[in-house]
């Protein structure tokens, strides 16, 4: 019962969104929650020399409960037709720090706006030299406020 009416839920979200993008054309939409980490990534970018308008490139952003447990809990989702967007579990995100959620927006939004695949090459005390790692146990997570600098250089210039 309970899973119908959620199913159904999000089949109603789904058509909202949809009628949404059509009406207000050019505009995607955003969890508010999401927002300064996108405002964040193209200011980066930019500091970077890498230009990015992500209303131009029509990233949308989603927070939700996922149904389906066996998912990753943040993900790029390329549509063949209409635009990227990146959704992600909204438990895992409530029990994350400001960096953690930081690195997981700007890995996800690397791969939907810098269509960067996963990299998983390490220095020699197995930390990971790039920050779109495939987050399995190859390499160890340094991102942090020392190494954030850096790893911006490498997500952005690579
Ligand atoms: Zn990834």
């Amino acid at each position: 019962m309970t899973n119908t009416f959620a199913r159904l839920g999000s089949i109603v979200a789904l058509l909202l969104f949809i009628a949404c993008d059509k009406e207000e054309a050019g505009t995607v939409f955003v969890d508010s929650r999401l927002v300064p980490y996108f405002t964040s990534f193209q200011k980066e970018a930019v500091t970077r020399g890498v230009m990015i308008d992500l209303t131009q490139s029509k990233i949308a952003g989603e927070i939700m409960p996922f149904e389906e447990q066996t998912e990753a809990s943040a993900q790029c989702v390329q549509p063949a037709e209409e635009g990227h967007y990146i959704r992600i579990e909204e438990n895992y995100w409530s029990g994350l720090s400001e960096l953690k959620k930081e690195f997981i927006v700007f890995h996800e939004l690397g791969h939907c706006v810098l269509d960067r695949r996963h990299l998983d090459d390490q220095d020699e005390a197995g930390r990971c030299l790039s920050m779109m790692h495939s987050g399995s146990t190859s390499c160890k997570n340094e991102y942090n406020s020392d190494t954030r600098n850096s790893y911006l250089d490498e997500l952005f210039n690579h």
